[in-house]
């Protein structure tokens, strides 16, 4: 018996040959099954080297802003805004002739307050106006005096000068120099004897000023 006895009559030797190649490409395909080294397989080592590695990302660090808690300051008692932050002008628009310290007060036997002062301080006019009078006596009373006639019948005076710096009639302008301090009249020592007259009558000055 020979070969081409037992091979079917219908199948030619080419179709055989197809065959016989067919199954060799089949077996070599199963040797190139992943995971499986063969004969003819790559090394597996290569083959992960040269895979690119796949970069393990990040986590991203959402930085949550943690606001930041300000602890309420309590010991920290709130500042009362100062009460003369900015000089209200007066009612009167009356200034200080200068500032100092009250020896004496507003009383119902002194008509004007008492502002310590060294002998021949300037004097200021406490408003603008017209100097009405200019003068006195160094012996008694008010000595030598200055008034001025302001606005609204305000009428301010300046008592034991020791010189003026203004005449009578003279126009003035609050602040500006009309004497300086004294002692001249009926005083002890140098100071201003500063009165403030409204509509005639004598008011604490302190209830005016700044
Ligand atoms: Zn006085």
């Amino acid at each position: 018996m020979t070969i081409e006895e037992l091979w079917p009559s219908f199948l030619s030797t080419q179709m055989m040959m197809l065959l016989v190649f067919g199954i060799a490409l089949l077996l070599v395909g199963l040797h190139r099954l992943p995971g499986q080294s063969g004969w003819d397989s790559v090394p597996t080592a290569t083959a992960t080297a040269t895979r690119t590695p796949i970069p393990t990302s990040t986590p991203t660090v959402t930085l949550t802003a943690s606001p930041t808690v300000v602890p309420p300051t309590v010991t920290d008692t709130p500042k009362p805004p100062p009460v003369r932050a900015t000089p209200v002008p007066h009612e009167h628009g009356i200034a200080w002739p200068f500032r100092g310290s009250i020896s004496q007060g507003f009383s119902g036997g002194h008509s004007g307050i008492d502002i310590e002062a060294p002998y021949g301080r300037e004097v200021g006019a406490a408003t603008s106006g017209t100097v009405t009078f200019v003068g006195g006596s160094s012996c008694c009373g008010y000595g030598r005096y200055v008034k001025i006639s302001g606005p609204n019948g305000v009428v301010t005076l300046y008592a034991h000068l020791s010189s003026f710096n203004v005449s009578s009639g003279q126009r003035v302008n609050r602040g500006q120099t009309i004497g300086h301090v004294g002692t001249s009249g009926n005083s002890t020592g140098p100071h201003l004897h500063f009165e403030v007259i409204i509509n005639g009558r004598p008011v604490n000055p302190l209830g005016q000023l700044p």
